[in-house]
């Protein structure tokens, strides 16, 4: 059912496990370059679902720096540990459309049944069809279809998996009770009416199973940027358990003019020097997604 959007609409989405880094600021600024040069609408969404990695005062720090570093957002901002009423009227449809069962298997379970693949684990279908009662402590699967679900990505090119052979059914609502990620940032997207996603691309893999989501429940499919991540020079991504520091606010022009040339933006000479102002007007004329590079992680030493 397609939306009737002709405006853009992006996002910024951070999960508040601690400060804003540079591997989440770059998801920021290229996601507001995109939707301002589109003159679009930008908004910031707190993924707060998965309450055990959440810090306390997590959001608060990453939006007052977002704040300091001039991005503004339209709309307020949504937490999804205050959408668990309309995940669970979702999960419910998906229920009625006999598309989710029980599934009690252990971690262990697991890796003695099941295969590995390119994504992980390929869950075998164990608990498919056995019915479990609502009062047993269980996952819930979403069952998979054998076709390949397949989309072009703005700057990765074409993408795609059979999500029954390379993963298996896959858990929207968790045994501890917590949702899925893969389900909660489906439907925020829906509600929030995004059209255009632009993240980095260690989420490139989710994406198949985001859009089967999407068509599960007849949503609409946004359009896709997956950007290439910050890597320290051992290859892991720049994230809190990696030890990446948190940006320095007191130099956010500079810090936004190292992120403009990690996603492939050529600046002018003495740009790092300029004010607030001036960096994001000459951002808002000469951003270009296309300068991207399309690799998928490339090395940033902090
Ligand atoms: N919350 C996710 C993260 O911080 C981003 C999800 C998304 O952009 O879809 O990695
Ligand atoms: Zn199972």
């Amino acid at each position: 059912m397609p939306l009737d959007i002709q405006n853009y609409r992006g996002r910024f989405a951070p999960s508040p496990t601690g400060p804003l880094h540079f591997g989440s600021l770059i998801a920021a600024v290229a996601s507001y370059c995109q939707a301002r040069s589109q003159k679009g609408t930008w908004l910031v969404r707190m993924e707060d679902v998965d309450e055990l990695r959440n810090v306390a005062g997590a959001a608060d720090t990453i939006l007052r720096t977002l704040e300091a570093f001039g991005f503004e957002w339209d709309e307020s901002v949504i937490y999804q540990t205050q959408r668990k009423d309309t995940y669970e009227y979702y999960l419910q449809q998906l229920f009625e459309n006999n598309l989710i069962y029980r599934c009690t298997c252990s971690r262990r379970d697991l890796r003695e049944h099941a295969t590995s693949g390119n994504l992980g684990l390929i869950y075998p279908g164990t608990c498919d069809n056995k019915h479990y009662s609502a009062k047993i402590e269980a996952a819930l699967r979403i069952r998979t279809q054998d076709r390949t679900i397949q989309f072009n990505d703005q700057i990765m090119g074409d993408y795609g998996h059979n999500l029954k052979q390379d993963l298996g059914d896959f858990i929207v609502k968790r045994r501890d009770g917590l949702f899925a990620y893969q389900l909660a940032v489906v439907i925020d997207d829906e509600f929030q009416q995004i059209t255009d996603i632009v993240r980095g691309v260690d989420l490139l893999d989710s994406t198949p199973r985001q859009i089967y989501l999407q068509q599960s429940l007849n949503f609409h499919t946004p359009g896709y940027a997956h950007l290439p991540i910050a890597v320290n020079t051992l290859g892991d991504k720049l994230s809190k358990q990696t030890g990446a520091h948190g940006i320095n606010k007191r130099h956010a022009v500079s810090e936004l003019v190292k992120a403009m040339n990690f996603l492939g933006q050529t600046t002018e000479p003495g740009l790092e020097n300029a004010s607030l102002n001036t960096f994001w007007q000459w951002s808002m004329e000469n951003w270009q997604l296309a300068r991207i590079p399309d690799t998928e992680k490339i090395t940033y030493i902090e």
